[in-house]
Parts: C-alpha cells; sequence; structure tokens
C-alpha cells in the first residue's frame, strides 16, 4: 500500500512538526508537501493548557498556512464532548486560561467548585494546594462526572521533561481510589472520532502519524487506520526497538521524519 493514497492524514503536533514553540524544518516541509498533495489535515494535540486560537499560533509562526477548523486539541476536544453531553454544563476545571477560553465557547458554564456538575481535570503549571482540595472534594462525590482531558504523564518540554496531566490523575487516584470516568486526548478514541469526523473521512481512510507509540500509534489502532511513527520526537533511532518491545506495539510505517512521508 502507498501511503499517499490515503485521503487523510491525523497529525500530531508535538514532536512531529515543532517541539513547544520551536518548529521542526522536516515535520513543517513535510505538511506543506501534503497539502500540496491535496491531502485533507487535521491536527490534533493532547496538549491541555492551550487553547486552539494558541495552536494556530503557533503553527502560522512555523510558516503553515493552517486553519483554525483544522485543530483538534484536548481543551477544545473536552469542551466539545461535555456539550454534546449535557448543554451548558456547569463544570470546575483544575485547567489553565487556554482550556477555560474553550469551556467558555463551548457555552459551558464555569463555575466555583460547590456548583460543579463536572470535574475536568488538566495540568496546570501554577498548580497550588487549594486547587487540589477543591479537585479532591468533587472526586469523592459520586454523581460528579470527572473527565480528564489526556492521559499524558509526562510532557516533553523544551528543556526537558514536565508533569502531565497524569500528575493530578494520579494524586487523585492516590487519595480516592478513582480514575477519570472519560478521558478524552489520545490514545482514547473520542479525541480520534472527533478527528474523522473533522475530515470527514472514514478510519480506513487516513494515516495516524505521530512521536509517540503508547499514545500516537495506539490511538489510532484504537480507530482500526494506519499508524506511522516519526523519529522526530520521544521515539528515535535509538531508543526505537526499546519501545516497540516495551509497549507491544507495532506501527505500520517508521520514518525519520513526515517530510520522508511526504516524499514516498
Ligand atoms: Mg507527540
Amino acid at each position: 500500500m502507498n501511503l499517499l493514497d490515503k485521503k487523510g492524514f491525523i497529525l500530531d503536533i508535538d514532536g512531529v512538526i515543532g517541539r513547544g514553540d520551536k518548529p521542526i524544518i522536516e515535520g513543517v516541509e513535510g505538511v506543506r508537501r501534503l497539502k500540496e498533495a491535496g491531502k485533507k489535515l487535521v491536527f490534533v494535540s493532547n496538549n491541555s493548557t492551550r487553547s486552539r486560537r494558541i495552536l494556530l499560533d503557533r503553527l502560522q509562526n512555523f510558516g503553515l498556512d493552517v486553519d483554525e477548523g483544522e485543530i483538534l486539541v484536548a481543551t477544545y476536544a473536552t469542551a466539545r464532548y461535555i456539550a454534546e453531553e449535557k448543554k451548558n454544563a456547569k463544570v470546575f476545571t483544575t485547567g489553565e486560561i487556554g482550556l477555560i477560553e474553550e469551556l467558555k465557547l463551548a457555552d459551558l458554564e464555569v463555575v466555583d467548585y460547590k456548583n460543579a456538575e463536572y470535574l475536568v481535570v488538566a495540568q496546570n503549571r501554577n498548580l497550588n494546594y487549594e486547587l487540589i482540595t477543591k479537585a479532591l472534594r468533587l472526586c469523592l462525590k459520586k454523581d460528579v462526572r470527572y473527565v480528564a482531558t489526556n492521559p499524558d504523564r509526562i510532557f516533553p518540554g523544551e528543556d526537558g521533561p514536565i508533569p502531565g496531566t497524569g500528575m493530578l490523575i494520579g494524586a487523585l487516584y492516590w487519595m480516592t481510589g478513582r480514575m477519570p470516568d472519560v478521558t478524552v486526548g489520545k490514545p482514547s478514541k473520542i479525541i480520534m472520532e472527533q478527528a474523522l469526523s473533522i475530515l470527514g473521512l472514514k478510519a480506513e481512510e487516513v494515516a495516524v502519524v505521530g512521536d509517540q507509540i503508547d499514545v500516537d500509534v495506539l490511538a489510532g489502532k484504537n480507530i482500526g487506520a494506519t499508524t506511522v511513527l516519526v523519529l522526530t520526537g520521544v521515539t528515535n533511532s535509538e531508543n526505537l526497538k526499546s519501545l516497540i518491545e516495551r509497549f507491544n506495539l507495532r506501527p505500520d510505517f517508521i520514518f525519520s521524519s513526515l517530510l520522508d512521508l511526504a516524499r514516498e
């Protein structure tokens, strides 16, 4: 099978097209070539602190001609999921301003914890004791629906690993024994099915591209799509073999970068 026969591509951002605010040159060039070839693209990120608007700015700063409608980030995906489940729901979140922006855009009511119907757990770089206390109290209420934006334990930061949403999921689990009722971000089918609906394509018509076997490759397999691993991020040529063994998952294709895929 030729990968370029696929009509659409679900592309991870961090570790494929950029690292934080820095572009990955081969990734950016790969996106350009896929666009020139007339492929439908959707950029899917597990980032739980950035709104679509912020990621759009980032991709445009990389020199890419991208539209907000092509961006699916865990913040927006979570807001969209809750709004579909319960219109105008009252939500409390541990997250940052980028997530709050998306929750409000989806007409959800962002409230203090005492009135919340939903607990939305997301990464927060200014996390404090008070915020964890509020999240704990909601987590203890069985009638509160507990939604996590993404399951990532660790994120690759510009200068090294940083704690992900998993630090809070872990803390809440240790305190209460409760795990999220729903997790939206990759490898969950929820965000991947939203990506397919944005593309207007079926799983067999797309390829899922990312740099993490346990996140992107698993997400692709969860919807039955062709999976592609690139070696510009978390997985590289040195750790490839040991990571494939550790996760016991084999991508359909492996390329050194997105450009190598687009050159096929
Ligand atoms: Mg990535």
